[in-house]
């Protein structure tokens, strides 16, 4: 009997194994595996049970172990995960191997963590030890005092003597037994609800009464201004998918899973709710992975990689923030959480919600084409009105750090009326460059295109694309002049104007500096809902998810920042930002300021975004990406190259490309651009070039990308150029 093996390797196909006579239970596919594979040894899944090979009978190893006796993913995760692995055109063994927790990964067993406690036998008395043993007896009266069991550490806790547990062992006084936590439970007939949910309004009663109407698949696009109530349409969706015993997968970004979040859906429902984040460690990840696969978690809500969770019964799919392009993986297995989503419903035959303030253009263009459904929640809930839009023009304005007059004096009226003001400024750090005012050398990395950007606490140079650290020289390396200067605004800069024009006010940096220990970030935000005036800075992480009810100023210091850039996507990217940030402003009964500091008062997509809604900077958008055949109205695909030397990996695609055409002929609905040098060449060492393939007709696109990896595959150049296959990226960098 022969096994094929999916296993966590680069190479794109499958291994073949023997199973050895000895093995009496032949796994079923989904079981993991260890197996020699060149000299180490490697845990797979077992895909296939067949008896033929490529390979003679003599020439297959024999796995070492089989690991499971039920598969650790079922047949419909399987299936996802190699439709993915085929669609990104990832090698399958190592997207299915990721796609589990990294403790099946290692072949710890797929069950709960567990405790050993003691307890005493049931017939042992303490008249069955010598009178004399004092520290037996004292122990096996502790056991006895603690019928449900008793851990090693809490016997030492309690003064007694845990090496004596043997001995009592031995006389068959005591003995261990594994222990698991109380599993959360519940069932159907119990009370849902821990609190009644809200009256809808018009708008989201219309939304809930089409998703009550679904039947099967069918994928909705929640379009809904920030504090329109879009969160109470998934609270309300859940509670009807709950009722019916099914479970619900909420998939949120990155930095979106505040506790916040988890507390609103614990607040409302009685049932249990189970997170997934970065924050876990690998056996809460585990715990929390086996509680949904046995359908034990009613609601789990996770960022990107949950969407590989196992479940019992899942019933719905919510996709909050779906523009967010934190849901796609950006190295290695380069999946697209959201799209996953899609593909996952379909194949369940069930709901799935996305929902946005600023949808991405190809969800809405899904939406116009009536793949999905739109449902618009166009007016804030409640009493909440929206914000008070204005761009600031600072052409005639000298800047503090950042800061002019105008804004200044804003910030001191609103502080002045004891509310919150938040500043926007994507740049961390205290200065994105270091200069020479003598000759306008400024410090470069030396393994990137990039400045080193100044940080002051403590004081550094870092490289934001390498990483690499380096002290602060003294003097410029070209002219020796020590006049070196900082030139730029990043947050630390930033805080230090801040607090000398409001030295008596708290200044929250928040950014991944200020951020990097654990539970910072918690006690920032703490403060923040203490609710006294106070200054919140800080960079993106401060535009996801949060709800701020006492911020009613919210200033973007340079709003000007991604109107030029070189990425098509560029303007969506700044229209997000900039309605997400001033989406945190006025959420309850105060009403919102959103100021945009600009050098370009007069951008058509300033203008667009300040007195319009999103809808119609996005259909102006639409026509530009229509008129020039981009994306939503083309598909693309990066091959991205690098190399050690300048040059090579331009070659290596050169060469890809007019073998892969001498090879076979183009198919006419795809089109090569390129190869070019990545628009930063050089990074982290590595010199770096692509070729963007884009198709009018997805199946016409792979066909060619399947041409164009065999040929990269067997390119010889291969070994000193690593290459990638971005599908749908979301960046062209
Ligand atoms: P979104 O998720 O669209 O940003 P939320 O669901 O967080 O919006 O709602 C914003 C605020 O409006 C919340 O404080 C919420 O409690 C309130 N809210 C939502 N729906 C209603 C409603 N139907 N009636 C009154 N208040 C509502
Ligand atoms: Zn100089
Ligand atoms: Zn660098």
């Amino acid at each position: 009997m022969i096994l094929r093996i999916a296993l966590p390797t680069p190479l794109r196909r499958l291994f073949d194994y023997q199973l050895p006579l000895t093995v009496a239970n032949v796994p079923k596919a989904g079981c993991r595996v260890r197996v020699p594979f060149g000299n180490r040894e490697l845990i797979g899944l077992v895909v296939e049970i067949t008896d033929q090979s490529e390979l003679p009978l003599a020439k297959l190893k024999p796995v070492h172990e089989i690991l499971d006796t039920e598969p650790v993913l079922d047949p419909h995760l399987f299936e996802l995960t190699q439709w993915a692995a085929r669609y990104y055109q990832y090698p399958e063994g190592d997207a299915l191997c990721q796609s589990l927790p990294v403790l099946l990964r290692q072949g710890k067993p797929a069950a709960f963590a567990h405790a050993v406690l003691w307890r005493a036998c049931s017939t042992a008395s303490a008249d069955q030890l010598s009178s004399t043993a004092h520290r037996q007896r004292e122990l096996l009266d502790l056991l006895i005092k603690h019928p449900r069991g008793i851990s090693s550490d809490a016997i030492r806790a309690e003064g007694a003597n845990p090496a004596l547990l043997k001995t009592l062992t031995e006389k068959a006084l005591a003995e261990s037994f594994e222990h698991y936590p109380e599993p959360p439970h519940w069932n159907l007939t119990d009370d849902l609800l821990n609190e009644a949910p809200m009256t809808l309004n018009p708008e989201q009663q219309d939304a809930m009464d089409s998703i009550s109407a679904s039947q099967g698949f069918a994928p909705f696009l929640l379009y809904g201004v920030t504090g329109s109530g879009k969160t109470e349409v998934y609270l309300q969706a859940i509670g009807q998918t709950l009722k019916t015993g099914a479970q619900v997968l909420v998939l949120v970004p990155e930095i979106g899973l505040t506790p916040q979040t988890l507390a609103r859906f614990k607040a409302r429902f009685r049932v249990p709710v189970h997170a997934l984040h970065s924050n876990l460690t690998d056996r809460e990840r585990l715990d929390t992975w086996l509680h949904a696969r046995e359908g034990r978690s009613r609601i789990l809500i996770g960022t990107r990689s949950a969407i590989f969770t196992p479940f019992k019964n899942l019933g719905l799919i919510i996709v909050d923030e779906e523009h967010d392009n934190s849901f796609k993986q950006q190295e290695g297995f380069r999946y697209h959480a959201r799209d996953l989503a899609l593909v996952r419903a379909s194949r369940l035959d069930i709901p799935i919600i996305l929902g946005s303030a600023t949808p991405a253009l190809e969800s809405l263009h899904n939406a116009a084409s009536n793949r999905y459904q739109l449902l618009k929640l166009s007016a804030r809930a409640g009493k909440a009105k929206p914000p008070r839009f204005e761009l600031l023009d600072i052409r005639q304005q000298p800047l503090d750090s950042g800061l002019s007059e105008s804004l200044i004096q804003r910030i001191h009226q609103h502080l002045g009326a004891g509310t919150q003001v938040m500043l926007f400024l994507n740049r961390r750090g205290f200065s994105p460059s270091l200069i020479c005012e003598e000759c306008g050398t400024v410090v470069d990395c030396t393994r990137c295109d990039a400045h080193m950007t100044l940080h002051r606490t403590p004081p550094h140079l870092h490289c934001h694309h390498c990483d690499r650290q380096t002290p602060i020289p003294r003097a410029c390396n070209q002219c020796g002049s020590t006049q070196l200067k900082p030139l730029g605004i990043g947050t630390e800069r930033a805080e230090d104007a801040l607090a000398k024009h409001f030295p008596d006010v708290p200044i929250l940096r928040v950014d991944r500096d200020s951020t990097a220990r654990k539970n910072a970030l918690e006690q920032l935000m703490a403060k923040v809902h203490s609710g006294d005036p106070c200054i919140l800075l800080g960079t993106q992480m401060l535009a996801k998810g949060h709800h701020f009810p006492r911020v009613t100023l919210v200033a973007i210091l340079d709003a000007d920042a991604g109107l030029f850039s070189a990425d098509f996507r560029g303007m969506e990217k700044t229209a997000q930002l900039i309605l997400q940030v001033a989406g945190r402003a006025g959420r309850a009964d105060h009403p919102g300021e959103v100021v945009l500091q600009t050098l370009h008062a007069e951008h058509p997509m300033l203008q667009t975004l300040i007195s319009q809604d999103y809808l119609v900077f996005a259909g102006e958008e639409m026509r530009l990406r229509r008129a020039s055949y981009l994306p939503p109205f083309s598909h693309h695909a990066l091959l991205r190259a690098e190399a050690t030397r300048a040059g090579w990996a331009e070659q290596f695609l050169l060469n890809l490309l007019s073998e892969s055409r001498a090879h076979q002929a183009q198919p006419a609905a795809v089109q090569c651009v390129g190869p070019f040098p990545s628009p930063m060449e050089k990074r982290g060492g590595l010199f770096r070039a692509q070729l963007l393939i884009a198709g009018s007709h997805r199946a016409a696109l792979h066909s060619w990308l399947d041409v164009l990896i065999r040929q990269a595959e067997g390119q010889p150049q291969g070994r000193r150029v690593r290459w990638t296959l971005d599908i749908d990226p979301v960046d062209h960098y």
